[in-house]
């Protein structure tokens, strides 16, 4: 019997990251994936990844809902998305190799998506080089933008996809405005006819799958089936509440969810928001709990710190109360899942950071701008534990300082931790 069948599930659940993205929401969203159910990517693109570690192996998803990989799931990716149809042919390709065959009645692109194009990819990449030592850390994966083009009204949409004989007239439209912003930027050009002949390789394939998700979602509400939306990224990578301008260009919040989602009038009947045990963090921003010494060293060996999308070493720190607290309250979370934890076996003590210092004096609230920019951690001690624990199930099991340490959380956060994840694999998590 699967593990997920032991849980129960809301209505319309989010599952959310609570700090800056790579919490394992993969992994949680494949563990509470309820059987029959819709699993809803809601905003973002192939700019992160979700690794999910099963019995049919080791994914990395950057652009399909995790849900992909339970038989019996309806996945979606919402009109908040932005998608490289190129990438997406690539990543259903790696899954057919591995015996995952993806039909249209598993898996329903909304026709409202925006199309993440080659000139998208092209001026993040020009954007970067330009900033240079001020550059933001993007992926480059044309992200920033395609959102910026989709807020111009100048993206091409799924759906567009759906009618060949007008994909011409609209590609030779966009790309003339296109070229124009690239040239007098840059000093690049985009090509017509190169944009019409990929957006005609990769796109054709795909037009099977493309719908109005909306229709999608409210048949499963209205047949009583549950629907998890699957955030990518974390709250403070997200566009408005994020460590602005280090954030994604998207909104990675719940509260967006149905809005992201294709229903944008239901309300969430629960958050769930994921946590790590410890901090991380990919790109530039500030980062306020930061470690560059041996503790970081083997913390980001002991929990393979390597972004998923891309391989990058993540930086890492201890556990911050004053970002988790700050992402709990926006994300709304009703519930923590707290993750990694087994990572943090084997230390006499660990550090958390409790406060900020800063030129406003001591704070116990996340701040914005220069301000967090100037921040120092406030570092305390809890006891460590020496056992492996990742073959605890139960609460009662963990070592007495684990269960202290997420106690401790929750009396950050004020949000009681649901469950506890011990390892990559599918049933490695308690439950209280
Ligand atoms: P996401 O983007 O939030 O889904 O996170 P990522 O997939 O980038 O990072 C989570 C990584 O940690 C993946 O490689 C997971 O397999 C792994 N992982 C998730 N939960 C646990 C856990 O409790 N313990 C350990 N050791 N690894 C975990």
């Amino acid at each position: 019997m699967e593990s997920s069948m032991q849980v129960s599930n809301p209505k319309f659940t989010a599952i959310v990251g609570i700090t800056w993205g790579d919490e394992g929401k993969g992994r949680m969203v494949d563990l509470l994936s309820p059987e029959g159910g819709v699993v809803v990517r809601y905003q973002g693109g192939n700019n992160a990844g979700h690794t999910v570690i099963n019995e049919k192996g080791s994914f990395i998803l950057n652009l399909l809902p995790s849900g992909i990989l339970r038989n019996g799931t309806v996945n979606v990716m919402g009109p908040g998305m932005v998608i490289d149809i190129e990438h997406l042919a690539g990543e259903i390709g790696r899954l057919r190799e591995k015996g995952i065959v993806i039909t249209p009645d598993r898996l329903k692109i909304s026709d409202r998506a925006a199309i993440c194009m080659p000139c998208h990819v092209r001026q993040d990449v020009l954007e970067e080089e330009r900033l240079g030592d001020n550059a933001y850390g993007s992926t480059r994966r044309g992200i920033a933008p395609v959102y910026g083009d989709k807020y111009m009204k100048k993206v091409l949409r799924m759906g567009d996809l759906l009618y060949p004989g007008t994909l011409e007239d609209k590609v030779r439209s966009q790309s003339q405005w296109k070229s124009r912003v690239l040239c007098g930027t840059y000093g690049e050009e985009v090509d017509a006819d190169e944009m019409l002949a990929w957006l005609k390789k990769w796109g054709e394939p795909l037009v099977p799958f493309i719908c109005d998700t909306g229709v999608v979602l409210e048949e499963a509400a209205k047949d009583g089936r549950p629907v998890l939306f699957e955030a990518q990224l974390g709250a403070l990578r997200d566009i408005d509440y994020g460590i602005y301008p280090f954030t994604s260009s998207s909104s990675t919040i719940a509260a967006y969810a149905p809005i992201g989602a294709g229903v944008p009038a239901r309300r969430l009947d629960e958050t769930i928001g994921v946590l790590k045990a410890y901090s991380t963090c990919v790109g530039a921003g500030p980062f306020v709990v930061e470690r560059n010494d041996e503790w970081a060293d083997r913390l980001r060996e002991a929990g393979h710190e390597y972004g998923a999308a891309t391989g990058r070493p993540r930086r890492v720190g201890p556990f911050d109360a004053v970002a988790a607290r700050y992402g709990a309250r926006v994300q709304g979370a009703d519930a923590i899942a707290l993750t990694k934890l087994d990572v943090l076996s084997g230390m006499d003590e660990i550090p958390v950071c409790v406060a900020y210092d800063t030129p406003d004096g001591r704070l116990t609230e996340f701040v914005t701008g220069d301000l967090l920019n100037a921040a120092t951690p406030v570092i305390e001690y809890l006891p460590g534990w020496t056992e492996d624990i990742t073959d605890v199930r139960t609460w009662e099991d963990l070592p007495e300082n684990a269960r202290q340490y997420v106690t401790f959380i929750e009396e950050q956060t004020g949000v009681p931790v649901r469950y506890v994840s011990v390892g990559p694999e599918r049933t490695q998590y308690l439950e209280r």
